[in-house]
C-alpha cells in the first residue's frame, strides 16, 4: 500500500469518525456496516482493518440505505448460537444453562427464539434484565461479532415493527433497545475497548 493510499484511508475514516446519524435506521445500518468492516477482518486474520475492510463498510451502508441490499435473516444467527456453552463467557456445563433474551422482555423485546440465547447461572444474574448492551457498557467490555450482529438485527426488526426507522433520534423514539448505546466506533480485532453510551 502506498503512502497516499493510506492517507486516503485515513481521510476517510476521518470522516466516518465525524459523522453523524439523524434517523434510527441510519444508526442501526451504519452500526451494522461497520460491524460486516470489522467482521471481515477477523475472517481474512488482519489485526487492523484495511481497504477492503472499509469498502466492505461503506458499500454495506449505501446498500442497506438505499435498499438494494438486505441484513441477513436472525434464522442464520439463531442456528449457530451455541446451546452447550455459556453464549457469553463460554463457560460448558455443568453449570446449568438458562434462558436469557438480548433484549429484555420487559422493555419489550421479542419473546421469539430470536432473542433467546442460552448463558450461565453467573452471567444470567449479572445481566439481570438488563439490556445487552448496557451489560456489557457497565463491565467495560464489547460484545462479540457475533452477538452484536444478532443484537442489531433485532433493534432493526424491531424498528421496523414499530415503524420507526426513519424517525429521528432527536426525537426520542420509542424503541426496546438501548439506542444510546448502539456503537458508531467498533474496536480493530483483538484490540480492547470498551463500549460506552454515545
Ligand atoms: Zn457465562
Amino acid at each position: 500500500m502506498t503512502a497516499e493510499g493510506d492517507g486516503k484511508l485515513n481521510q476517510r475514516e476521518q470522516a466516518a469518525k465525524v459523522r453523524t446519524f439523524d434517523t434510527v435506521g441510519e444508526l442501526l445500518h451504519w452500526s451494522y456496516a461497520n460491524l460486516a468492516s470489522l467482521d471481515a477482518a477477523y475472517g481474512r486474520g488482519l489485526t487492523k482493518r484495511d481497504r477492503i475492510c472499509w469498502g466492505v463498510r461503506l458499500k454495506l451502508y449505501a446498500g442497506l440505505r438505499s435498499g438494494s441490499m438486505k441484513v441477513g435473516t436472525l434464522f442464520k444467527d439463531v442456528l449457530a448460537a451455541p446451546t452447550d456453552r455459556c453464549v457469553y463467557c463460554g463457560t460448558m456445563p455443568p453449570p446449568k444453562l438458562t434462558g436469557d433474551h438480548l433484549i429484555p422482555k420487559a422493555r419489550g423485546g421479542l419473546e421469539t427464539g430470536d432473542n433467546l440465547v442460552w448463558a450461565c447461572r453467573a452471567c444470567n444474574s449479572s445481566k439481570q434484565g438488563r439490556d445487552l448492551l448496557e451489560w456489557y457498557a457497565a463491565r467495560t467490555e464489547f460484545p462479540s461479532v457475533t452477538l452484536m450482529r444478532r443484537y442489531l438485527k433485532l433493534a432493526l426488526v424491531e424498528a421496523d415493527q414499530r415503524g420507526v426507522l426513519d424517525v429521528a433520534i432527536a426525537d426520542n423514539p420509542s424503541v426496546t433497545f438501548s439506542l444510546d448505546y448502539v456503537p458508531i466506533k467498533y474496536p480493530e480485532p483483538g484490540q480492547p475497548f470498551a463500549l460506552t453510551r454515545r
